[in-house]
């Protein structure tokens, strides 16, 4: 039998809905991946990429596979056996680059701060004092497991008072918040396409700046995964064309299609679209009386962590609202397993429709739970926040 799944509001932490325009390109015929139609939509994809990592890095490109296959490509070029890696962990991403990390042979130093809040710059700055030959200071800028927004300017400062180069996850910033990588100074970045990009799950763009791609070109040691090297995937990505592997044709097609659509809207218009939203959702949620898990200077606008309150059945209100009404929503990762609830609003869903949708799901399947929340409240909360805005 043909498959016939129903349709979703996916307003979890990814996959995001994607516009119908994204699925129409997956569906397109096929070219060979040496076709010279599809050496240009590469280099479109490259140019859309550089567009919206607000770079002119010329080693900016997809990865085949999803985000952390970027993040598995950043550690395994740039990091050898021994070389010192410290890492900002304060969720459920940052405990994953320590592993990666870990595995390409680097002695990691760990810089915590509890789930929910930012890493302290001056801490960074510390473990650099420490171990001022560290090679890579890494964070995550948009963490997807708390909905902590991560500035990153001047912990770039600090870095770069060292030779350390400084690596960012933005694999749920890019597309939803400003990723300016030229202008902070970031010397290798990689994402996802299925967060704020909206396009289905498949690739992972990543950038890297000319002084990253000499470190890499100064290893000593071979780059233990074939399928990852840099200096093999380039030859395809740049000049040369020479193959590698098999391209992903059809998941390239739909990134091209996410980007364009991006860049027709504009930047600072697609920021601008998740900010007033996520601000409404924020504002409508604690109108029902719900606590928000991260304070609000730090709190990310394409994914929020909400507090479940005392009482309420976690797994009965995630069913009710994918039964009753077909929205995703995540449940807490980790430490906050059970303790929050994760609201997407990325790239093609973030729309006042899904905003409304989601707060009057989530007042009908909390209605049969003992609570002291506040039911009526929260769309004219929405409204004040997009009359201001
Ligand atoms: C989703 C996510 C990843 C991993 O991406 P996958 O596509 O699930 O492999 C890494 N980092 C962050 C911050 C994410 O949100």
């Amino acid at each position: 039998m043909s498959l016939n799944p129903p349709e979703r509001v996916l307003m979890g932490p990814g996959p995001s809905n994607v516009d119908p325009s994204v699925l129409r390109a997956m569906s397109i015929p096929l070219v060979g991946h040496l076709d010279p139609v599809f050496l240009k939509v590469m280099n479109e994809t490259m140019d859309m990429l550089r567009h919206v990592y607000q770079t002119k890095n010329k080693m900016t490109m997809a990865i085949s596979g999803t985000g952390s296959a970027g993040m598995e490509t950043l550690f395994v070029n740039l990091v050898e056996r021994g070389d010192k890696v410290i890492i900002g962990v304060n969720g459920l991403f940052g405990t994953r680059m320590v592993d990666v990390a870990q595995r390409c042979g680097a002695t990691v130093i760990e810089v915590h701060a509890p789930w929910g809040t930012i890493i302290e710059p001056s801490s960074i700055e510390t473990e650099l004092h420490n171990h001022p030959d560290a090679k890579i200071v890494a964070v995550v800028h948009a963490e997807t497991s708390t909905g902590v927004r991560q500035p990153l300017d001047e912990i770039s400062n600090i870095v770069h008072k060292t030779d350390a180069l400084f690596v960012c996850d933005m694999v749920t910033s890019i597309g939803g918040s400003p990723t300016e990588i030229d202008k902070w100074n970031i010397d290798a970045a990689y994402s996802g396409t299925q967060k704020c990009l909206s396009a289905p799950p498949g690739l992972a763009p990543i950038t890297l700046s000319d002084k990253a791609v000499d470190v890499m070109a100064k290893r000593k040691t071979k780059v233990q995964s074939w399928y990852l090297d840099l200096s093999m995937i380039q030859q395809y990505w740049g000049d040369e064309r020479s193959y590698h592997h098999t391209a992903p044709i059809s998941m390239i097609y739909s990134l091209h299609e996410a980007l364009r659509l991006l860049v027709e809207e504009g930047m600072p218009s697609v920021y601008g679209r998740h900010a007033k939203y996520g601000e409404a959702l924020h504002a409508g949620l604690e109108a029902m009386g719900l606590k928000l898990l991260v304070d609000k200077s730090h709190r990310l606008h394409q994914l929020t962590s909400v507090c479940i309150p005392e009482g309420v059945d976690d797994a009965k209100v995630r069913s009710g609202l994918l039964d009753k009404y077909g929205i995703e929503i995540g449940g807490g990762l980790g430490e906050l397993k059970g303790k929050v609830w994760r609201i997407g609003l990325m790239g093609y869903n973030a729309k006042l429709t899904n905003v409304t949708l989601l707060l009057a799901a989530l007042e009908d399947v909390l209605s049969d739970q003992h609570t002291s929340l506040s039911f009526g409240k929260a769309q004219s909360a929405v409204n004040q926040v997009l009359t201001q805005s």
